[in-house]
């Protein structure tokens, strides 16, 4: 199964990218943390994707599809993945396609995550980051067994650069503008499902897991019947 996972900043997007993944035995990619990993090096270019993001600003096109090839390239992602924070362009989207295209698949859905503005805000400047696995908590909502420690590998829980408040109104804004175009694309395509983000991980995962079964059809067969309709 190819997915493309959409929602705003904090939707929970990373949360169910995971759960997804780890369900259906297929890669979660996450171009932030593609992103982040490449940022650390302490290069030219390691030096302006941190100027990126530390802004919470778009990282040019050309930078994260060629980094997203690369890894969509690798073994593990023969037999499907789950993207997470990629596409978040118009162009990208068509990038992605074309390069599904090259290697003669599709993309099964994109699946969009609602949560409210508001509710992005509070979740966004709670949440807490592991430096060593990317695995998130929430003060409030989902503490870490131990303040600061992360519960899966024991590594040090962070509060991200972008995630302060300034920056998460910035990257919310920003999202407004490219969502729209983005669900535009995938809903003319007819493999846009939209997924009810409030409550729980486990409840938001279940109705994630329900409107896949409910449109099971490949897409060669979905495209099939909605050119015989
Ligand atoms: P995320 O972890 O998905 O919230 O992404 C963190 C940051 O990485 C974003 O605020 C952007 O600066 C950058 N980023 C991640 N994915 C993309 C993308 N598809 N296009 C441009 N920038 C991206």
């Amino acid at each position: 199964m190819r997915l493309v996972l959409l929602g705003g900043p904090g939707a929970g997007k990373g949360t169910q990218a995971r759960l997804i993944a780890a369900r259906l035995g297929i890669p979660h990619v996450a171009t932030g943390e593609l992103l982040r990993a490449a940022g650390r090096a302490d290069t030219g270019i390691g030096r302006q994707l941190r100027g990126y993001l530390d802004k919470g600003a778009l990282v040019p096109d050309e930078t994260v599809v060629e980094l997203t090839r690369e890894r969509l390239k690798e073994p593990d992602a023969g037999r499907g993945f789950v993207l997470d924070g990629f596409p978040r362009t118009l162009a990208q989207a068509e990038q992605l396609d074309l390069m599904l295209e090259q290697q003669e698949v599709q993309l099964d859905y994109s699946v969009v995550v609602q949560v409210p503005e508001d509710e992005l805000v509070k979740r966004l400047s709670g949440r807490r980051t592991c430096r060593q696995c990317g695995a998130m908590y929430h003060v409030g909502f989902r503490p870490p067994r131990v303040a600061g420690v992360c519960d899966v590998c024991g590594g040090e829980l962070y509060l991200r650069s972008d995630d302060t408040e300034q920056t998460v109104r910035r990257r919310l804004e920003l999202y407004r503008e490219q969502a729209t175009p983005l669900l535009d694309y995938y809903r003319r395509q007819g493999v846009l499902l939209a997924v009810d983000g409030l409550g729980s991980a486990e409840i938001v995962e279940q109705r994630i897991a329900l409107a896949l079964a409910g449109n099971h059809q490949s897409r060669p067969d979905r495209d099939r019947r909605a050119r015989m309709a």
